[in-house]
């Protein structure tokens, strides 16, 4: 569901914050060292009720939520994979 995807800007790379247009309208802020969303606004009623796409809050671009997702997908996997092979490698 929307509520648990980690988005990823595929225009600059935001990580960090979104604002989300569907028939309502919600700012999100996601940490980008947990992989999770820590803030939502509450739920605002849209202005236009057939909205559906995500804003980067840093380059104003708009895309759809299925590209942020995937990006996003990929970049946790990518941390993940990172943070695990750290504590081993160095002796
Ligand atoms: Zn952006």
């Amino acid at each position: 569901m929307i509520m648990k995807t980690f988005y990823v800007c595929p225009h600059c790379g935001n990580n960090k914050e979104f604002r989300i247009f569907t028939s309502n309208f919600q700012v999100i802020k996601q940490s980008p060292l947990l992989g999770i969303r820590t803030t939502e606004t509450g739920v605002l009623p849209s202005l236009r009720q057939n909205d559906n796409y995500i804003e980067c809050s840093l380059c104003s671009q708009r895309f759809e939520y299925e590209d942020a997702a995937a990006i996003g997908k990929k970049y946790l996997q990518e941390t993940q994979r990172l943070r695990m092979s750290e504590p081993v490698s160095h002796s």
